[in-house]
């Protein structure tokens, strides 16, 4: 079999960890399968090197940087002599060249009182730079020959969208022509978060990439199955820190996989299904502290059973906007201006609703983009199209995800009810085109207990498989 095996934060935090990591891969090594490795930073790591990109353009000096290289450098180091005691100098000697490097783009980025979106990207993909290496190394110690690949070095070429960047479908072949020789005597090892454009700028993948890494590879090198490691036994019902009786879904589809990332939850990138679904590859969720559990598969058609709603998530890093006024009533063409205005401005929209009298549009944006969203749409008051546009930071996206629930009649009137009868206000509706995903609207602070509400309604908690 030919796999591609991505490890998270969690499962390559420490060299006890990355032990846990080479031995499933030298299983299967042993057993004759070809592999292919994508590892993310260190767990904390990228949010490190967010914290001090984004601080250092209006800081009073930039003391933060030495004692940052000083805390990388004694974590990496402590992970590479436990993981891999002999390439310790060898390794040692690369990691310290990137550590000199970034603390050069960090003092350079001081100075210059600017952080661009594409120095932005440089800076954060080091956490990958920094580990990768030592996972390599760690492989080589037992024995097993191993060579170390950027995200760009491996064939992932991206738009320039810095920070969120998408692959394009030239990398298929890219990548097949890079690790594809390499699979039959060794296995490689890739950066995961990061691709370049066409002109060899680094990009990342937007937060979580290695999981979206993962995919582009596993379809580059087209392999039998992309197994997605990770700390927790696959993918569950709900966020298992806000429900604890959450349970683990043995087999989901990739639309409800989709679904469930768009809307927030953290176990896979949202992006990350697009080129395994592509290519039909089967995907599998499995933790690196428990690697004998079958885990979660993700496949075309996830298991179909009795219950229609299958897992929920919410995301509370989101603002809606209210747009108002009879002025659009039976006036063609405002829905056209106000998603031109947005789009000019990237902002994305993430649910969409209209009243049918025409007079309130509805939008759930990213938190991070409302500004920019509120002055896109200043004109709109201005120019007496419509009479006034709000806006609330206090909301709160819930998803209810399930194939299933395409031609179920009566769900949404089971979800409204359970969540009336609990005293949560429900804000705004909306059905996904997919029809396997029904999300609403709730204040913040009703997230959570949404979420409760529904789980207990659904008995998601119970087995039905
Ligand atoms: P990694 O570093 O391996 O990529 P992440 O922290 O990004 O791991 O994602 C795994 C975490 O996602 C789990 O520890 C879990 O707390 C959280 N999570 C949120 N929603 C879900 C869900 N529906 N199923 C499983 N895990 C979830
Ligand atoms: N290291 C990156 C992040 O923290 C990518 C990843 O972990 O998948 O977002
Ligand atoms: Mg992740």
């Amino acid at each position: 079999m030919k796999y591609l095996m991505k490890f998270g934060g969690t499962s390559v935090a420490d060299a006890r960890c990355i032990g846990l990591v080479v031995d499933i891969l030298e299983k299967h090594h042993n057993a004759g399968d070809e592999l292919a490795v994508v590892v993310s930073a260190q767990r904390g790591v990228t949010d490190q090197l967010i914290d001090i990109a984004e601080k250092l353009p209006t800081a009073q000096n930039c003391a933060a940087v030495p004692p940052l290289i000083a805390a990388l450098r004694e974590r990496h180091m402590k992970t590479l002599a436990g993981a891999a005691p002999d390439y310790a100098k060898e390794v040692g000697a690369v990691i310290e060249k990137r550590l000199a490097s970034l603390q050069h783009i960090l003092f350079a980025i001081y100075n210059l009182r600017e952080l661009t979106p594409r120095s932005k990207d440089y800076v954060i993909s080091y956490g990958e730079r920094l580990l990768a290496p030592i996972v390599s190394a760690a492989i080589r110690q037992r024995g097993i020959p191993s060579t170390v690949l950027d995200g760009c070095e491996a064939g992932i070429l991206t738009t320039p969208q810095h920070g969120e960047a998408t692959a394009l479908v030239e990398s298929d072949a890219r990548i097949k022509a890079k690790i594809g020789p390499l699979l039959k005597t060794e296995i490689p090892v890739v950066m995961g978060f990061m691709g370049c454009t066409e002109q060899g700028i680094v990009t990342t993948l937007g937060r979580s990439g290695s999981d979206y890494s993962a995919s582009i590879i596993g379809a580059g090198i087209d392999a039998d199955e992309i197994w997605i490691w990770t700390d927790v036994d696959g993918i569950m019902t709900a966020d298992p820190r806000v429900i604890n009786d959450a349970r683990v879904l043995r087999s989901v589809s990739y639309i409800e996989v989709m679904e469930l990332s768009y809307f927030g939850a953290k176990v896979m990138h949202p992006r990350s299904i697009d080129p395994a679904m592509r290519k039909k590859i089967l995907v599998r969720v499995k933790n690196t502290f428990n690697p004998s559990n079958p885990g979660t598969m993700i496949v075309r058609n996830g298991h179909r059973d009795n219950r229609v709603v299958k897992a929920l998530t919410y995301i509370d890093k989101v603002a809606s906007i209210n747009i108002n006024g009879a002025q659009m009533i039976g006036r063609p063409g405002v829905a056209k201006m106000i998603f031109s205005a947005l789009a000019d401005k990237a902002v994305n929209v993430m649910m969409i609703t209209q009243g049918s009298s025409e007079a309130n549009i509805s939008l759930i944006v990213d938190e991070s983009h409302l500004d920019a969203a509120v002055e896109s749409l200043e004109f709109l008051v201005k120019d007496g199209i419509v009479r006034e546009v709000t806006h609330n930071k206090d909301v709160c996206a819930v998803a209810v995800v399930g194939a299933g629930m395409a031609g179920a009649a009566g769900t949404g009137g089971r979800i409204f009810t359970a969540l009336g009868a609990a005293g949560v206000n429900v804000m705004m509706i909306s059905q996904g085109s997919s029809e396997a995903n029904i999300s609403f609207v709730v204040r913040q602070e009703d997230g959570p207990r949404a979420v409760r509400v529904l789980h207990d309604e659904f008995r998601l908690s119970e087995e039905s498989e």
